[in-house]
Order: structure tokens, then C-alpha cells, then sequence
């Protein structure tokens, strides 16, 4: 799903590739950092709020996200950003930076969002804000999309992914009916990054660890779930992270388990050594591909 622009739209529009039609202008949603919190040595959690919560749509997708967009640090850029004309007089190095990360939870009583950030050392845009986001500053939520719900009539449910994932894991863990059945195994470096989730009783979770070794380098992730026993018909699967990974875990989900692309939630949600910008644009390559069609 797509976010409708409900709010009144900026005089914007995304930069098409060559041949495409530019994608219309998507709402920009301005929130501020309440406070921010280190669930554990490799994440951050920023919680937002303001007024535009109330505009982020329903939903019952577990992996909704949005596209951010971070000015640069001292540019004096106000948002919303017109970034149509921002295009028009700036230098790209001078316009905000997009980055997608999941809406780990969106609770309207209590007037907050929580977005859960990967902190990857100092390269990067988005993970570096997160590590020194203060009170006030500006969160900007751009467009608002997903694609996955835990469906509560499938026999078995497996999840699976690096740190990356675990905002989109704990999401649907707490959206499952109490008797869901499944298996999870989460990518971490060690045991200082476990995190207390709450899960269905008959969900096992399973940590495995690079210990040391870069994310997007180990292939740890793959072994545990090519060690699991075969899932049964009618398993429905959520694996996402490190674009590699996901590649290779491709043909053990689809052909040796057997899980119909209609109950298999698969995607990289980065790719070692490559700035999003690089990894969205290379998702029209066949490098970026994690299906051939
Ligand atoms: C639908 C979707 C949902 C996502 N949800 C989340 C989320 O909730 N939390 C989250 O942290 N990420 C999430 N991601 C991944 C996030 O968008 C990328 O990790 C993004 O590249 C981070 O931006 P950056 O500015 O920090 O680093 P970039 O400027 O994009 O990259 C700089 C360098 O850091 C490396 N890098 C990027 N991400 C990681 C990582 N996770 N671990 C190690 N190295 C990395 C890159 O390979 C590159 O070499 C999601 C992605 C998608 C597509």
C-alpha cells in the first residue's frame, strides 16, 4: 500500500529515472524528537512526536515505512521541503537525503512514533542522526508504504533478518494471534544486541552472531535457517536485510521449502558497501534484483 497524499501537497516531485513518468509529490509529515533511547549497542530508538501522526494512515501491515529525508547539518533548511525548488537552486550534496526506515510502532494515544535505527559507525546519514538526535529536532516523514501482514490462518509463520529487520520482526511478533507457531532468527553481532520480544508462545527465537565480523559479511544468517527442519505447507515467511543475504536465502525458501511467492515477504532493505541512493537505483539492475522477474 501506498500512502494517498492526504495532507495538502508540497509543489514537489521525485526526480524520475530516464523514460519514467515523475512519481506525484508525496506529503511530507513534520514531527520532532521527544527522546531517544539505546535498546541495545547497535540501535537506536527515536521517538517522535506531533500533530501529523494523526494524518499516518490505519493499517494493519506490520513493515510499514517511511521515506525520510534528513537536511544536511547546518544547511538551515526548514521542512516541509519544497524540493522541487530546492532542486532548482541547490547543489545535490545540498538537498535533504532519503533514507526508509520502518514505523516500529505508531501509538496514537499516547502521540508517538517509534523508528528504530541501525547504528553502523560513522558512514551514513541516517545512522549517524540517530546516534546525536536531540529533543526538537526535525523528523520528517516522507512517503508512507508496506507490504506485509502476518496472515493468522498460516500453519507456520518464519521470520528472519538482520538488525536491520528487527523493528519490522517485532511489529508483526506482536500483531500474531497467541496460538501462531513459527520459528525466528535474527542476525545480530553478539549477545549485548538481544532485545526482550514478545512473541506468540509457540514462536521460538533463535540469535545467531557475527561476532565481530562487518554486517553484510557473514553468512551465519543463512546457515541457521538452511539448518532449520522444513517448515510445513502452508508457511508463510517475512525475511529481509543485507541484499546478498537475502539473495542467497532466495532458492532455500522458494524451492527447497516450497513457500509460494503469495506467502513470502523477501527483500533487501540494504546492501553492503552501497549508500541507499545507490542501492535503490540499483534495484533496476540485475545486481539489485532478488527475484529474476
Ligand atoms: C522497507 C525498509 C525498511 C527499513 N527499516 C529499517 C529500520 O527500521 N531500521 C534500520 O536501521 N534500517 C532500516 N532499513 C535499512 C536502511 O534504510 C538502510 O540501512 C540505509 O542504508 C541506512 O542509511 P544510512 O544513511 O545510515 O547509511 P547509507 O548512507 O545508506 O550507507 C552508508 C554505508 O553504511 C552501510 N550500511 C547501511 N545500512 C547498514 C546496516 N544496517 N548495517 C551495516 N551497514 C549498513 C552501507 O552499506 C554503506 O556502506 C530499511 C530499509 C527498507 C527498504
Amino acid at each position: 500500500m501506498t500512502d494517498a497524499p492526504r495532507l495538502a501537497p508540497l509543489p514537489t516531485a521525485s526526480a524520475a529515472p530516464a523514460g519514467r513518468p515523475a512519481r506525484p509529490p508525496q506529503p511530507q509529515r513534520v514531527l520532532r524528537v521527544k527522546r531517544t533511547e539505546a535498546i541495545a549497542p547497535h540501535l537506536v530508538r527515536v521517538v517522535a512526536e506531533g500533530d501529523a501522526i494523526d494524518t499516518i494512515p490505519e493499517s494493519t501491515q506490520t513493515d510499514r515505512y517511511a521515506k525520510m529525508l534528513f537536511a544536511p547539518a547546518g544547511s538551515g533548511l526548514v521542512p516541509p521541503y519544497d524540493l522541487a525548488e530546492l532542486r532548482e537552486r541547490l547543489q545535490p550534496s545540498e538537498l535533504p537525503t532519503q533514507r526508509t526506515y520502518t514505523l516500529r510502532k505508531i501509538d496514537r494515544e499516547a502521540g508517538e512514533v517509534w523508528i528504530d535505527f541501525v547504528v553502523h559507525g560513522d558512514t551514513g546519514v541516517a545512522g549517524p542522526w540517530a546516534s546525536a538526535a536531540q529533543p526538537g529536532d526535525a523528523v520528517v516523514l516522507s512517503g508512507i508504504g508496506g507490504g506485509y501482514e502476518p496472515d493468522p490462518s498460516a500453519a507456520f509463520q518464519v521470520l528472519a533478518g538482520d538488525e536491520s529487520a528487527i523493528p519490522a520482526i517485532a511489529s508483526a511478533l506482536e500483531s500474531m494471534p497467541a496460538d501462531t507457531r513459527g520459528h525466528v532468527v535474527i542476525e545480530v553481532d553478539g549477545d549485548a544486541d538481544h532485545l526482550a520480544l514478545t512473541a506468540p508462545a509457540g514462536v521460538a527465537i533463535d540469535w545467531v552472531h557475527r561476532d565481530g565480523a562487518p554486517a553484510g559479511t557473514s553468512t551465519v544468517l543463512t546457515a541457521a535457517l538452511r539448518a532449520l527442519d522444513v517448515p510445513p505447507a502452508g508457511t508463510q515467511a517475512f525475511v529481509h536485510g543485507e541484499r546478498e543475504t537475502m539473495k542467497a536465502l532466495r532458492p532455500l525458501l522458494l524451492d527447497a521449502w516450497g513457500i509460494p511467492r503469495a506467502q513470502l515477504s523477501l527483500s533487501a532493505y540494504w546492501a553492503y558497501g552501497r549508500a541507499e541512493d545507490a542501492f535503490q537505483a540499483e534495484k533496476r539492475s540485475p545486481v539489485g534484483k532478488i527475484f529474476a522477474d
